[in-house]
């Protein structure tokens, strides 16, 4: 039965191998594809009532047509014009169309065939919302109202969809209306006991609702179903994955022999904080477990995950293994290389680094002696996970600031030698169920406390002037600055070259005087990290920089941050940027100069104004972006969640986890025969991405 619905769409009306081709564009091949390409919106298509249009929502009348004319006119834009006679509100309406002209051919040449004296049209437009009444309208769709097709179109919640261009949403409508008439087909792959016990729509009546709602309710309840099954699949496949995890042995075993973790503590110079003692001990535990560790180590900036770090990779170096700590940033890599240093002076830890940036001698040194188990933690960036870095002792991973990572890039650093453990931190919170998603089964650690004698950062949003003042005040009185430029353009040349200008500019004009340094992503290494230990050690008075110091930097003396075109940014980086002050005792002050154009860019300045709480901040960034483009996890295809919200529909989630884990209690391997279906789409879904070997 379920057959009809994996037809391919050439099945449909009007839908050649042309039109196939676009279909395959949007993932879409079989009938069944069809019904579940969700709408991304819904219209309200009513009958416009007369009186104020109101909002921007469409406009939507019938009436026949008085007159028609295409209006000349010199531009690229053609004009088609009616007057039609609008019986439900005693008026004549200008009805406009708008082409893109043409000198091949009369692009109105259907229009004037159709839209003519005396039709009688339903018409589905835009209005100047600041009219009283309607008087003109930009046509947008019409149909004749004999057509049985505006059923379709007119008189209810209409959808739009994601589409692709050369499908339009009309046709898109009325394919998705076509292979509606096979909904009844679709199997329902959800138990009927739990469909009763969650009160579930069945599906057919839930694909319908999703696209030609006729309530609100049922729109809810449609959409309730569908992203309950999504998370339902998902929190199966996370439990499955999750015991093929546990399951898995590793080779090495850790003891806590405290020879290179004492000496650590003790010449630290300060105490480790008691989100960072339990934080440690969470990892020590998945570490000494005889299980490979994946944990995510989630703490804002700031906060000391560092620290954590460096006692996670001692307990390997104690046990003779070797750690891999991978950063996104050049920059980073090399501030975590000195931090190091200076963390593990004088104790008997081989510290390297590896970046595209080190010079070719070196690099051969390096991986020389990192072959040869001369080198006990490497310190870098994407460069760690080429062929040619081998570890031969390798069993702790420590990947910083995860989000700037692929997911492949992370499973290609823990197959360097497997099974190995693994560490990922992040200061940009994210959802347990994302990170789930993302990782199948992970540990959450969570550093919920700031190191003590942290000074408040007042954000403010101001013009560069205020804010040069400011930086010249501070800097009078002992501190320092960073004023920091968004990447401007994807060419390196114009880059520096718009950094270099804005650089000259500061130097000679307000900031004259004062210590002024350049630091550019695309300096030459060496140049770069000059100019930091220059800054780091207090001879520069103000940093003007690209925004590759976004992430990590340590400068305690730094006290105002001055975010240049700020609404060029996006929230977790504004977060971050403003993370690299406010690390000691000295009150600091970022300001934000911009003129935002959007809504978005707007309210992502004044959120950051509201709050330093890097976890309101991050789910902020959740609901203006999605997860997806947050983690840069759709491009991959790592996420297969299409309507489930992750953020907006936690509480759904929870209800699906609870069922799923009881599930699997009763048939750990879905081999039951009402489970079978549950179990096959699991498969289609998730088994090449996780490897769910237990049920295949
Ligand atoms: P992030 O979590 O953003 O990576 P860092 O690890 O860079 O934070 O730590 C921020 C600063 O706080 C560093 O200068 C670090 O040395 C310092 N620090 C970390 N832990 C403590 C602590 N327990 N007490 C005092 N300072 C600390
Ligand atoms: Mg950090």
């Amino acid at each position: 039965m379920e057959e009809t619905l994996q037809r391919s769409v050439r099945y449909l009306r009007g839908v050649g191998p042309k039109r196939a081709a676009l279909f395959e564009r949007l993932g879409i091949a079989s009938l069944g594809d069809i019904l579940f390409h969700f709408p991304r919106d819904w219209e309200n298509r009513a009958e416009t009532a007369p009186g104020p249009t109101g909002g921007n929502g469409p406009v939507v009348f019938r009436g026949r047509v008085l007159s028609a004319r295409a209006v000349p006119t010199r531009s690229s834009l053609a004009i088609y014009k009616a007057s039609l006679s609008v019986p439900a509100w005693q008026e004549t309406i200008e009805a406009v169309w708008f082409k893109r002209n043409s000198y091949r051919y009369d692009v109105f040449k259907k229009l004037k065939s159709e839209v003519r004296p005396g039709a009688d049209l339903w018409i589905v437009g835009r209005a100047e919302p600041s009219l009283v009444r309607v008087k003109e309208c930009r046509v947008e769709e019409y149909y004749f109202i004999e057509d049985t097709r505006a059923n379709i179109h007119i008189g209810r919640w209409t959808p739009v969809y994601p589409s692709t261009e050369g499908l339009s949403q009309p046709f898109l409508r009325e394919r998705v209306a076509g292979a509606l008439a096979m909904a009844d087909q679709a199997v329902d792959i959800l138990p009927a006991s739990l469909r009763q016990h969650r009160r579930l729509l069945a599906i057919s009546q839930a694909l319908r609702g999703i696209h030609f709602p006729r309530s609100r309710v049922e729109l809810e309840e449609s959409r309730r179903r569908l992203a309950y099954e999504e998370l339902l699949l998902l929190d199966l496949a996370w439990i499955l994955k999750q015991g093929q995890t546990r399951a898995a042995e590793k080779s090495h075993r850790y003891e806590l022999r405290r020879s290179l973790l004492a000496p650590f503590r003790r010449q630290l110079g300060f105490e480790l904080t008691a989100a960072q003692k339990r934080v440690i001990n969470e990892i020590f535990t998945d570490m000494q477990s005889p299980h490979p560790m994946t944990r995510l180590l989630q703490g804002d900036v700031g906060s000391g995950k560092t620290v954590v770090a460096i006692a996670a990779m001692l307990l390997a170096v104690e046990n003779n293994y070797q750690a891999a700590f991978m950063a996104p940033t050049e920059i980073l890599a090399e501030q975590h290389h000195w931090t190091l240093s200076r963390f593990l002076d004088g104790l008997p830890v081989r510290t390297r680094l590896l970046t595209s940036r080190v010079a070719r001698q070196t690099r051969l040194r390096t991986l020389d002696a990192l072959g040869a188990g001369r080198v006990d933690i490497l310190i870098g960036t994407h460069a760690l996970l080429e062929d040619a870095v081998k570890f031969p002792r390798l069993r702790l991973a420590v990947i910083d600031e995860q989000h700037r990572f692929g997911v492949r890039q992370r499973a290609t650093l823990r197959n360097k030698n497997s099974p190995v453990d693994l560490l990922v931190m992040t200061a940009t919170p994210i959802p347990r169920t994302l990170a789930l998603a993302l990782y199948g089964d992970l540990s959450v650690s969570t550093l919920d406390e700031m190191p003590p004698g942290r000074a408040a950062t007042a954000t403010h949003r101001g013009s560069e002037a205020q804010a040069l003042e400011r930086v010249r005040e501070q800097v009078v009185i002992g501190r320092q600055a960073f004023i920091v430029y968004p990447i401007i353009s994807e060419s390196e040349r114009l880059d520096l070259k718009a950094a270099q200008v804005e650089f000259e500019r500061l130097r000679q004009g307000a900031l004259s005087g004062l210590r002024t340094e350049l630091l550019h992503g695309r300096m030459p290494g060496r140049r770069k990290a000059e100019v930091m230990s220059r800054f780091v050690g207090g001879q520069i008075d103000v940093l003007v920089a690209t925004s590759v110091v976004e992430v990590g930097m340590d400068v305690p003396n730094a006290a105002v941050m001055v975010v240049q075109n700020a609404d060029r940014f996006g929230l977790a980086s504004l977060h971050q940027l403003r993370g690299r002050i406010g690390r000691s005792r000295h009150a600091c002050e970022c300001w934000l100069v911009a003129t935002p154009q959007t809504p978005q860019a707007r309210r992502r300045l004044e959120i950051l104004c509201e709050t330093t709480d890097g976890f309101r901040i991050g789910e902020e960034d959740l609901r203006l972006r999605g997860p997806g483009e947050i983690l840069g996890v759709t491009q991959h295809g790592d996420l297969t969640l299409r309507i489930a919200n992750l953020v907006s529909d936690a509480d759904l989630q929870a209800q699906a986890h609870e069922d799923a884990r009881n599930i699997l209690s009763r048939d750990s391997r879905l081999a039951a025969s009402g489970n079978r279906l549950l179990r096959q789409r699991l498969l289609d879904l998730y088994q090449k991405q996780w490897g769910l070997i237990d049920l295949a």
